[in-house]
């Protein structure tokens, strides 16, 4: 194989680095998919919790009321058996204490009454809001099913891109010394997907910092890779490509 000079290796390495650029933003914004369909995911269940919670709060209230409804029951059959036993009361004093049990009894019953009552309303707004609650879920899934299969074709695109670049990229290495190229993808691997900069006259392209003169001259002359002594991106010349 002819032994290709380093100003032609630096020729592949840029349209190299320019494919690698584009793999290298894709994979970033592929890394976030999961993130943001993740988040996505979370609201969705909050909104679930919520649903579920009102609708064991309303199961609550009506097992309470039940249990009410069950106790004013017994209250009732306890008068009428007092009531029935209030016949068979030989004595005045025993039918004055039988009244005072009886009035006790019903005390009390007014008392499950009102607790009755106030679960039936309870029952009521909890019903409303698990009515609304229903359809504001119905709506959050409906939005999070949109978006995930959003997100999902969004990520299709990018990996089809991906591969084509990489099918791009496999192209590209064709003919690179392999030390060079090795060295190239290690820079790009530890600095940010970018490893080959131009010169910005007499800076770094890749971290604004003076590249002395001296390297300057020996890349002119030697025909010599320049290697940024800061971020150790590999330097080019624009005017001279
Ligand atoms: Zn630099």
């Amino acid at each position: 194989m002819p032994e290709i000079s380093v100003k032609d290796q630096l020729k592949k390495i840029i349209e190299l680095q320019k494919i690698d650029a584009e793999i290298y933003e894709l994979r970033a914004r592929l890394k976030e998919k999961p993130v943001v369909l993740g988040e996505l995911k979370e609201r969705f269940e909050e909104r679930r919790g919520t649903l579920v919670g009102l609708e064991e709060k309303l199961k609550a209230v009506q097992v309470q009321r039940r249990e009410k409804e069950l106790e004013l029951k017994t209250r009732e059959e306890e008068i009428a058996k007092a009531n029935a036993h209030l016949f068979q009361i030989k004595t005045n004093k025993e039918y004055t204490a039988k009244i005072a049990e009886i009035e006790h009894i019903k005390a009390d019953k007014s008392v499950i009454e009102e607790k009755i009552l106030l679960a039936y309303d309870e029952g009521d707004q909890v019903s409303s809001a698990v009515e609304r609650e229903k359809s504001a879920f119905a709506q959050e899934e409906k939005s999070y099913l949109a978006k995930k299969k959003e997100v999902e074709k969004e990520v299709k695109i990018i990996e089809d891109r991906i591969r084509v670049l990489e099918s791009q990229h496999k192209q590209g290495v064709e003919g690179i010394d392999p030390e060079f190229l090795s060295r190239y993808e290690r820079i790009l691997k530890h600095k940010g997907g970018l490893a080959i900069v131009p010169l910005h006259g007499n800076t770094c392209g890749g971290c604004y910092m003076n590249v002395t003169a001296q390297q300057i001259n020996a890349f002119k002359m030697n025909d010599q890779l320049v290697i940024c002594e800061m971020c150790t991106r590999i330097i080019y010349i624009e005017d001279d490509m």
